[in-house]
């Protein structure tokens, strides 16, 4: 019998359904579960994709299921999780989302699921490393959704500056996904020519060379589309399912995707989004980079933010 790929979607909001329906336009999986704490809801949602299953380009099987059928499942995403409310901190964000995860993390465990975690709630790497403790799985299976988008909108952004597709702009976003992410430049090429190899070779062009604004523009989108239309989901959806490929596909595709660094970059214990190695065992290999002081520092920063929301939750 041909293997069957199958994912389970846990939580059936704004991200997990655009990660759905663009899994129905794509050929990636053949069976997909839909679980929610409102059932109601994961039905009308199955229904509603199984009545575009006609006109898609694959055969899919879509259900709302329970945790029992995590069993035989390939992958577990997670986008269920409440959102922050004017006036709450970050921790209590945090803590709410520690509880929601405790309730999905024992039963799926309990199913005798033994394939990849992905996750999309936020604070993506803090949810990320809980499920890593509240699982006890390899780390290697436990990724969250990182900076995999912030660093597709910077090579998008970088490459209508200087006019070139932005699949030959090779650059990442890394670190926290959030306010300490950041551009480590240092690293940045178009085609095999660094931008600091541009710039020293070209310095009349100076100004097309400042990512600055782009760097910034990068960081602030999600707050500018949450602003403009109260959240973000398809671009992550796209993300997840960009992800769920190079695992199905046993890629070996270059992601920053979030994981666990445990002594590169010196740095020991914290989920980061750095570019990483995915495949079908999920993290295959986490790549270090050669960065400079100055962005090993910001890299130090983003960790030490993300260490110390992780030991705020009480398990
Ligand atoms: P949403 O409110 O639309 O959906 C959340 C869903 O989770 C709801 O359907 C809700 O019923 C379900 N849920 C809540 N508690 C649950 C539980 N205990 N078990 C099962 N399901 C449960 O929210 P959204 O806009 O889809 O966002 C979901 C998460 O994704 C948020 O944490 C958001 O911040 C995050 N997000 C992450 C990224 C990223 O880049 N990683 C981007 C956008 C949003």
């Amino acid at each position: 019998m041909p293997d069957t790929r199958k994912v389970m979607l846990i939580g059936c909001g704004m991200v997990g359904m655009s990660y759905a329906y663009a899994l129905l336009n794509q050929n990636i999986v053949d069976e997909l579960v839909l679980v929610d704490v409102n059932k109601e809801k994961a039905e009308g949602e199955a229904m509603d994709l199984n009545h575009g299953l006609a006109f898609a380009s694959s055969s899919m099987k879509i259900y709302a299921g329970d945790y029992k059928d995590a069993k035989d499942a390939d992958i577990v995403v997670i986008a269920a999780g409440v959102n922050q409310q004017p006036g709450e901190s970050r921790i209590d964000l945090l803590g709410r989302n520690t509880a929601v995860f405790k309730s999905i993390i024992e039963p799926v465990i309990d199913s005798g699921f033994n394939g990849i975690f992905l996750i999309a709630t936020n604070p993506v790497d803090v949810m990320s490393q809980i499920t890593l403790k509240l699982s006890g799985f390899s780390p290697d299976h436990v990724i969250g959704s990182g900076t995999t988008l912030d660093s597709a909108r910077l090579r998008y952004l970088v490459g209508e500056k200087l006019g070139v597709d932005p699949r030959n702009v090779h650059a990442y976003v890394i670190g926290e996904h959030g306010e300490s992410e950041f551009v480590p430049w240092s690293q940045a090429h178009v085609s095999t020519v660094s931008l600091d190899e541009m710039k020293a070779k070209y310095p009349e062009r100076k100004d097309d060379f400042d990512m600055t604004e782009i760097e910034d523009e990068v960081r602030n989108s999600a707050q500018k589309i949450i602003k403009a239309k109260r959240a973000t989901y398809y671009g992550i959806g796209m993300a997840l399912v960009r992800i769920t490929k190079a695992i199905f596909s046993d890629e070996h595709s270059i992601l920053t995707i979030s994981s666990l660094v445990d002594g590169e970059y010196g740095i020991k214990g914290a989920y980061l989004g750095l570019p990483c190695i995915v495949g079908r065992e999920g993290r295959i290999k986490l790549i270090e980079l050669d960065l400079n002081d100055e962005e090993h520092k910001k890299l130090e920063r983003s960790a030490s933010i993300i260490k110390e929301a992780f030991s705020s939750v009480n398990f």
